[in-house]
């Protein structure tokens, strides 16, 4: 596409149909044309692609977009083309001819974009190409993967520094969704972006409603939220093991979810056409451990479960970020129990490394425990954790259904003197054995060790196991207790303990929410409804008119073996639902059907919509 004598907003208007330029992306492209490094971090979904994207099509020659994705290149290639973008790229799952027929384009000059597996930017043929085309720009996507403590490390991410040696004139624009200021110092340093201009956004996702329940029967609970609130929409469930990952699939299939499983441990061949399936068909749910999902740009997943506690808020928030790209209500579903902490700490002392290593993934666990146990809002703690400042968002559970809190210091100095008689005795129960004590059950175990003698057998009789393993949760989340990782789960004392069992410290808790199974806050601001596909406020005659379109972009989705969104996004949909375009003018109208779009499926969508 010759576009060079266009402004940003009109290669905007015309080749992506887009009205405006969201956020921070009209300034960074200004940046960019004009020459400028920047470093641009925004939420998944924010809209990063289009920040070098835009800038490959103003300025003189090829963006070169570097990317650790491989097997997503050629999905982003065909969205481009579909837009009339001419994009090719160059890694190693591609044949001879490909890569040449690829690399006579970009010395040609006809291409717009290009995309490169980093190891293959930094290999000498790759290099001398590069001398002899002409680069518009260098993009630096993932660019979060040049940091070395972070869990997506790319050795030949930290080669990137050359690009600013050989080619000082080019501008280059590293982009991630990875938000601390650690990584962020990282990026500019091992990138050699000394003097590039910083675009922050905002990291809250406002469509996404967070949820955080505590666990009980997961995959019920997992089933009744893709029953009553997800029925037909595509999401991610991430388990903890590759087990784990492989029974939830088996057994949402079992229930007619057309679920897939994903994890490392499946041959390459299997992982790649379950990753196709889910990219390309309509309402696939992908069960999976977190070796799925970075780079995934599906922008209609509506919901992300997590059956089991993520290591750390930054990973949660990766994760959940999947979830609603397009803008539309989605939900982050997480359910966390007991178990799970005893589990991640069993996995942190056992962790290779040295303590200070330790130390960290413990802050990690923390930081992510307090997320669950908080009665506050979610959203303004999960940005907090990022350094920014908000308020409560009225679109998350504790905001929707504020828990009630209680004062639970005298059941709290109940089982803290439990666990300090059974420490004095020096015997190692977990939390299992405490609540019986606690509630004066007779068991086993109780008669055969004599616990019924304890002082405080008995003495917990006003609340149920649930609530006492509430409290236990609480406690922990709280450091007012610690678990040890002796296989015993054995519930140990910490420092904070002593203040509450002298009356010196309050414990403010939450109270467990009831067990009714179904979600509190079902019918709130942007309450799904069965059915799903993110359109909750379509009534029924405008769903199936959606419905129907969705059937007609599946059929040209499969004809031309792209995914679905390629063809159209959720969102474009729905708004020709609401609208009802009379023709291709009007149609033209609407966001996400630019000129190539039109051309190519505005009459097809057109007579769908008549039915
Ligand atoms: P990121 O890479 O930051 O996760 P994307 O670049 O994939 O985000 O953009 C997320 C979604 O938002 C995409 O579906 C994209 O088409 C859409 N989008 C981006 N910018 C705009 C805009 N200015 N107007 C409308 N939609 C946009
Ligand atoms: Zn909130």
């Amino acid at each position: 596409m010759q576009l060079t004598s266009q402004t940003p907003l009109d290669v905007l208007r015309t080749v992506w149909g887009y009205d405006e330029f969201r956020g921070a992306q009209a300034e960074v492209i200004d940046h960019v044309v004009a020459g400028g490094d920047a470093i641009v971090l925004m939420p998944t979904g924010g809209g990063k692609s289009l920040c070098y994207q835009v800038p490959s099509l103003v300025r003189e020659g090829t963006g070169v977009v570097v990317s650790p994705l491989i097997a997503l290149m050629q999905d982003q290639v065909d969205a481009l083309s579909a837009l009339g973008v001419r994009a090719g790229f160059l890694n190693s799952t591609q044949d001879p001819t490909a890569r040449r027929d690829t690399e006579r384009a970009f010395l040609a000059g006809e291409l717009d974009l290009l995309y490169l597996a980093p190891e293959r930017l930094t290999a000498p043929d790759t290099l001398d190409l590069l001398d002899r085309g002409r680069v518009a720009l260098f993009a630096i996507d993932e660019a979060h993967c040049v940091s070395q403590w972070g869990h997506d490390f790319r050795p030949d991410y930290l080669q990137l520094s050359l690009l600013h040696e050989r080619w000082p004139d080019v501008p280059r624009i590293a982009l991630t969704a990875t938000a601390t200021a650690a990584t962020h110092a990282e990026i500019r340093q091992r990138l050699s972006l000394g003097d590039a201009r910083d675009f922050v956004a905002s990291f809250d996702r406002p469509n996404i409603r967070y949820r955080i329940v505590p666990k009980d029967n997961p995959r019920a609970q997992l089933l009744q939220l893709l029953r009553t609130e997800h029925a037909g929409d595509a999401g991610i469930v991430y388990c903890l093991t590759r087990a784990s990952v492989e029974q939830t699939a088996e057994f949402l299939v079992g229930q007619g979810i057309a679920a897939l499983p994903y994890h490392a441990g499946l041959d390459r061949a299997v992982r790649a056409r379950n990753q196709a399936r889910f990219l390309r068909e309509d309402g696939v749910v992908m069960v999976a451990t977190i070796a799925f999902g970075m780079g995934i740009d599906k922008p209609d997943v509506r919901f992300v479960a997590h059956l089991d506690l993520p290591k750390s808020v930054e990973g949660y928030y990766q994760e959940t970020g999947r979830a609603g790209r397009d803008g539309l209500p989605s939900t982050a579903w997480l359910a966390y129990g007991l178990a799970d902490v005893v589990q991640q700490r069993r996995l942190i002392d056992g962790s290779e490394g040295d303590a200070a290593h330790r130390r960290r993934l413990t802050q990690h666990l923390d930081a992510m425990l307090a997320l669950c146990e908080t009665a506050d809002c979610r959203r303004v703690q999960l940005l907090s954790y990022f350094g920014q400042a908000s308020e409560p968002c009225g679109n998350c559970d504790t905001c929707l259904a504020p828990p009630e809190t209680w004062d639970g210091t005298v059941p709290a100095q109940k089982l803290l003197s439990t666990v300090v008689r059974l420490e004095q005795r020096g015997q190692r129960y977990g939390v299992g054995h405490v609540v019986d004590i606690l509630r004066g059950k007779e068991t086993e175990r109780v008669r055969s060790l004599g616990h019924g003698e304890l002082s405080t057998f008995g003495i917990g009789t006003d609340l149920s196991d649930v609530e006492w393993r509430g409290v236990v949760r609480q406690l922990l989340a709280a450091e007012l207790l610690s678990v040890d990782t002796d296989g015993y789960g054995t519930l140990r004392l910490t420092e904070g303990s002593a203040d509450v069992l002298r009356g010196e410290r309050e414990v403010r808790l939450r109270r467990e929410a009831p067990r009714t199974g179904r979600s509190r806050t079902r019918g709130g601001a942007a309450g799904g409804r069965a059915g799903g596909a993110g359109a909750p406020d379509l009534d029924d005659e405008a769903q199936a008119v959606f419905e129907r379109l969705r059937a007609w972009r599946a059929g040209v989705a499969k004809e031309q073996g792209v995914p679905a969104y390629v063809v159209f996004h959720d969102a474009t949909l729905r708004d020709v639902v609401t609208r009802r375009p009379a023709d291709l003018d009007e149609l033209a109208g609407i966001g996400g059907v630019g000129a190539a779009k039109l051309e190519r499926y505005g009459a097809g969508l057109l007579a769908a919509l008549e039915g």
